[in-house]
């Protein structure tokens, strides 16, 4: 596995629209695997393939474990979860829209808040060739909605019309996160509670 440098939002690269995968070939799995490896050395929680350079519709998405309510304390930490999309497509988003807190590994040094699909099913293939279906809600649904706009060009900013949304943050602190959904009433908006931490 290799770690692969991210491409930055100043980047024509990231605009371009990348292709649907027709065949899993090794090239397609060594891709992959390089992104997983790019995405956790980076801390991230998601990303695209355009994000290195490759205009291919695949995402990598790792949800930290949330402790479980039913868990005591002294509980073991839950593994993560681990998802690979390759053409990633909502099948269904909901009405419902939900604003939170968003990071890009390629716009180092902000976050800003977006709105957000609360609820949404993306389909796709798994690396095996196999269609998938993901239903998933709050943040978890928010770095699928992230990811997938980098396939299609878009980066979190676009959806920032008040200025006033997108602020700095200390460097590497944006890093914690791809995305990062603010937990209702918590006052830190920058939160890294949420984003878990390796
Ligand atoms: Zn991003």
């Amino acid at each position: 596995m290799t770690v692969l440098p991210i491409v930055y939002s100043d980047d024509p690269l990231l605009r371009k629209r990348s292709h649907a995968v027709r065949r899993i070939t090794p090239e397609i799995r060594q891709l992959v695997d390089d992104m997983i490896e790019t995405m956790r050395t980076n801390n991230g929680i998601g990303l695209a393939a355009i994000q290195v350079g490759v205009p291919q519709r695949v995402i990598v998405v790792e949800m930290p474990s949330e402790p479980d309510e039913e868990d005591d304390e002294d509980a073991p930490p839950r593994p993560s979860q681990l998802y690979v999309l390759i053409n990633p497509e909502f099948a269904r988003q909901s009405r419902q829209m939900e604003d939170g807190i968003e990071g890009c590994l390629s716009v180092p040094g902000f976050v800003g808040e977006v709105s957000r699909h609360q609820r949404v099913t993306i389909k796709g293939m798994d690396l095996r060739g196999k269609a998938v279906r993901i239903r998933a809600d709050g943040w978890l649904a928010r770095v699928f909605q992230h990811e997938t706009d980098h396939c299609n060009g878009v980066l979190f900013i676009d959806h920032i019309d008040d200025p006033e949304k997108i602020w700095p943050v200390a460097e590497g602190e944006e890093e914690l996160a791809e995305a990062t959904q603010s937990i209702p009433g918590h006052s830190d908006q920058t939160s890294s509670s949420s984003s878990g931490s390796r």
